[in-house]
């Protein structure tokens, strides 16, 4: 379904609600709207303090965790698994802003997949040495640890602001990416 499509659907099928009190709800999980700028600022400010690389490290340690709440609320609601849920974290996330995301390749034995995001909403001036979608990536981990119930890692391998056409993440388990990424990637999670 297209990106609009499936907003229109939410929207018909009451799944997002707001009260007379200002309270927002995405299939009853409370949400708030910010303006992507917001977060940028937020993301910009970690780097002044910590650092490139440490503050990178945390945007996608924040992002993975905030994510594993937030899709444990809702798979446990809806009663999703495997593929339906990694389908429903993507059209979520679509919905969401974040770029249009498509599941490229998805393994649930193996606990591996490919995403891409085409229009992602991380840039940088000019032209960035790495991928810089940390936040995005994140997202994806704290999602994928849930559903497949495992501690699960995401790298960015094409991005955007580096100029490539679309940016693309590999998950896989905590741990198996570290060896083969690491030469390419900022590091996965402070450990
Ligand atoms: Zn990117």
């Amino acid at each position: 379904m297209t990106t609009l499509g499936t907003l229109a659907r939410l929207i018909a099928a009451g799944q997002i609600k707001l009260s007379e009190k200002g309270d927002l709800r995405l299939f009853d999980e409370r949400a708030v709207i910010i303006y992507f700028t917001i977060l940028e600022g937020m993301l910009d400010s970690l780097r002044d303090v910590f650092g490139e690389e440490e503050g990178s490290r945390l945007a996608y340690s924040i992002a993975k965790e905030g994510s594993k709440r937030y899709i444990r609320n809702v798979i446990t609601k809806l009663g999703y698994k495997g593929e339906k849920a990694i389908d429903f974290a993507g059209d979520m996330a679509s919905v969401g802003g974040w770029g249009k995301i498509t599941v490229t390749s998805f393994n649930s034995q193996k606990k591996h997949a490919t995403i891409v995001i085409e229009g992602s909403p991380f840039r940088v001036e000019g032209i960035a040495k790495h991928p810089i979608c940390h936040f995005s990536r994140g997202m994806f981990a704290g999602s994928a640890s849930v559903i497949w119930g495992e501690d699960m890692d995401c790298v960015e391998v094409h991005c955007s602001a580096v100029g490539d056409e679309f940016c693309e993440f590999v998950l896989e388990r905590h741990g198996e990416l570290r060896g083969k990424m690491a030469r390419k990637q900022l590091p996965l999670e402070g450990s």
